[in-house]
């Protein structure tokens, strides 16, 4: 067993365990994890100070995840939009392969946190086949994303041949690999793990850095190692409140990345997730901390701010397409020019 492997071995994964490092009312919250569950690599747990600080916010379960919001489990439609299993299929010249459905640490925010962590392991060999045969078959294509879950719970091995078979696809250029690990799980980043992946070149990496609290000499090094092999290194921040809804703390953090040789390359507006509600700030909150942003530090420390609409819409960036807002409603333009509605909060 690789020492990562160890490590995320001794995750914590029941209250009873988590009641040992904060204080918690098991019995309240026994219901949250079942319905999603829990897990926090002891790395994780140990940069908590205080359970409602902005570490312990992003993972340890609140009751608030069992509100009956009117939002939605699938909020980005991946579900319509999957043409093979594990493949979805939205813009013409990428598509995004769910090669895991787990992670180091669960996200009580996550997109797919009603399904991640509730079935085991990574994409299967027919799933994996059919994957590729669709992808072999579209000379448009040319990115593919690896995400999850999180790609790096696979082996190196495990990786690795899919990796050979994606490049064994003429009209293939790019691979991108979505990852949390170097802030969660920074241990799996390994040497070996590098030497590997720098075979596969041009490939990227983007991971997801929330808080400056994350950017400790073990994630730095993490990061290192990836970008001395010549991977470059995206960030997607995603927006959360009372996390890391404050100019102040965004810009440390931004300025922090791009120390740590990491380009931030998203701010994403919290989805439309069920169970997550709690964590949504207004347009406005993210369009005062994009202005504080811009100009005010390197333009390479800043990420552009996008919502993805529910439905499978797709990404707009903000603010150049926002056409008009009725009350919470706001009408955006997408990439294909529909007008889609979009829900904003009050945040309160
Ligand atoms: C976000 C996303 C992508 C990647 O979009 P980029 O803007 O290139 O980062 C691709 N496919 C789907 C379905 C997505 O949701």
């Amino acid at each position: 067993m690789e020492s990562w492997q160890k490590s995320l071995s001794e995750s914590i994964v029941s209250l009873d365990e988590l009641t040992h490092f904060l204080p918690l009312d098991t019995e309240s919250l026994q219901p949250v994890i079942e319905r999603y569950p829990l897990r926090i690599t002891r790395y994780y747990l140990n940069l908590i100070q205080k359970r409602n600080d902005p570490i312990g916010r992003q993972c340890i379960p609140d009751l608030r995840e069992l509100d009956e919001d009117g939002l939605l489990s699938d909020p980005l439609n991946e579900g319509n939009l999957t043409v093979a299993p594990g493949l979805i299929h939205r813009y013409p010249d990428r598509v995004l392969l769910l090669i895991s459905n787990s992670c180091p640490t669960f996200c009580r925010f996550c997109t797919r946190k009603n399904r991640i962590g509730k079935e085991r392991g990574h994409i299967g060999r027919d799933s994996l086949k059919a994957a590729l045969d669709y992808i072999e078959a579209r000379p448009d294509i040319t990115e593919v994303i690896l995400s999850g879950g999180d790609p790096f719970l696979l082996t190196d091995d495990q990786l690795e041949e899919i990796l050979v078979k994606l490049r064994e696809i003429r009209h293939l250029q790019i691979i991108r690999i979505h990852t949390r690990t170097p802030v969660t799980l920074p241990d799996r980043i390994t040497s070996n793990l590098c030497g590997m992946l720098k075979r596969y070149h041009p490939l990227y990496v983007n991971t997801q850095f929330n808080h400056p609290l994350e950017i400790t000499p073990q994630s730095s090094r993490a990061c290192s190692l990836l970008a001395d092999v010549g991977i470059p290194l995206g960030n997607q921040t995603v927006l959360l409140k009372e996390v890391n809804d404050d100019p102040e703390v965004m810009k440390q953090l931004m300025q922090g990345l791009l120390t740590i040789r990491v380009r931030p390359y998203y701010l994403h507006q919290m989805d439309l997730v069920k169970g997550a509600g709690h964590f949504r700030t207004p347009i406005q909150k993210g369009m005062e901390i994009m202005a504080r942003l811009r100009g005010h530090i390197s333009g390479m420390a800043t990420p552009s701010y996008v919502i993805d609409l529910p439905g499978g819409k797709g990404k707009v960036p903000f603010p150049l397409d926002h056409l008009k807002r009725v009350g919470n409603i706001l009408y955006l333009r997408n990439d294909l020019g529909e007008i889609v509605e979009y829900l904003d909060t009050n945040g309160d």
